[in-house]
């Protein structure tokens, strides 16, 4: 092989290896800038009316009196760390995911299901911005175990309806995608660092989210 196929075969190998570094620390360190917000169109609705995806499944609503949120799950640790170590919420990545989100209030935060990625920090978000979680018996387990006091948690059943200033929240118990991981109940409180399979699933319930 020629002294110039050589050289170019070391710049493509060192070419790939560099950008499959790249592509891993940007898959085990995911942004947590907000990404767009959305508001209604055409006079309908609150002008102040906004809502938010903060990444995974959390959403924001606000509509500049009253502030709600889906999951609040900001942490997102490395797929490394969710197979290799027990797991448990990031105070400052939390901390700089709200504040970059201007969220210090919320009225409430209601639970898809149980699993890391929707409720690993629902307890600690909650306990920040003064929020009440709505969510499944597990959920309410895995917030118990992250200090939320029990009078701040509602455990939902399928047609429960809750109002938080002008915004209504319906509960609806849904499937989980086929096959979920993590099967079971969390049936006592979950004190992280704990293994990602201790947030089993539990029941999904979907939301139907109204205002005014
Ligand atoms: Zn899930």
């Amino acid at each position: 092989m020629s002294r110039s196929k050589k050289m170019l075969g070391c710049v493509f190998v060192i070419a790939v290896l560099a950008g499959a570094l790249w592509g891993a620390w940007k898959c085990s360190s995911p942004s947590v800038q907000p990404f767009s917000s959305l508001r209604p169109q055409g006079g309908q609705g609150s002008p102040d009316l906004t809502v938010r995806f903060l990444g995974a499944g959390t959403l924001s609503f606000d509509d500049g009196e009253t502030a709600i949120m889906e999951d609040g799950f900001f942490s997102r640790p490395s797929i490394f760390s969710v197979l290799l170590m027990p797991i448990q919420p990031n105070e400052q990545r939390i901390d700089a995911s709200l504040r970059s989100a201007g969220i210090s209030k919320l009225a409430a935060i209601f639970v898809a299901h149980s699993h890391y990625d929707h409720v690993l920090d629902s307890g600690l978000v909650a306990l920040k911005t003064d929020a009440t979680v709505l969510g499944t018996k597990s959920t309410a387990n895995a917030v118990l175990g992250a200090g939320l006091p029990p009078e701040r948690i509602k455990v939902i059943k399928n047609g429960d309806s809750f109002l938080f200033g002008q915004f209504q929240i319906k509960a609806f118990e849904t499937p989980h995608s086929p096959h979920p991981t993590s099967p079971g109940f969390i049936d006592h409180p979950l004190h992280p660092p704990v293994p990602e399979g201790d947030f089993k699933v539990g029941e999904n319930f979907s939301y139907l989210i109204t205002h005014g």
